[in-house]
């Protein structure tokens, strides 16, 4: 039986470190056609072999690589509701009470709306921002009455 330990050494040994070989240089004026649309791309003397001849073309390549994965449509159309403002011209009818100077034509007109003028006073309808204007004429209205009083 063999010892194991005076065997001879595995006659496998590792191999040489490799040194990798810098590839030769293509042959230049080469071209080859963009993955995407089909145009002439340069092939450079080293490096990678161009797919696209641009950015684009390899955007929208993987674009389309990316929806084929995802099971849906490349381009999906979508019909989407834009809010947009309308202007539009409402003429509105607006019913308003003007004050229109009144000119009583009798002692009873005059009557009445001296009384009105004093429920309104009572009732708070006469604002008392109103009063100095107010004052000085009922003031000058119960002169005048109190002169011609006199006169009688
Ligand atoms: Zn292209």
């Amino acid at each position: 039986m063999k010892n194991p330990e005076s065997a001879e050494p595995a006659e496998a040994s590792a191999p040489p470190a490799t040194t990798r070989a810098r590839p030769a240089p293509r042959v230049p004026g080469q071209v080859v056609e963009c993955g995407w649309c089909g145009a002439e791309v340069a092939v450079p003397a080293r490096g990678r072999v161009p797919k696209w001849c641009s950015g684009t073309c390899r955007h929208r390549a993987w674009e389309q690589a990316r929806a084929a994965a995802s099971g849906r449509a490349a381009v999906t159309v979508v019909d989407r509701v834009v809010e947009t403002v309308r202007t539009e011209t409402v003429v509105q009818h607006h019913r308003t009470t003007v004050p229109v100077a009144v000119h009583p034509a009798s002692a009873h007109e005059w009557a009445r709306l001296l009384e009105e003028l004093a429920v309104g006073l009572d009732t708070g309808r006469v604002y008392n921002r109103d009063l100095p204007v107010l004052i000085p004429a009922a003031n000058a209205l119960i002169d005048a009455l109190e002169r011609r009083i006199q006169r009688r």
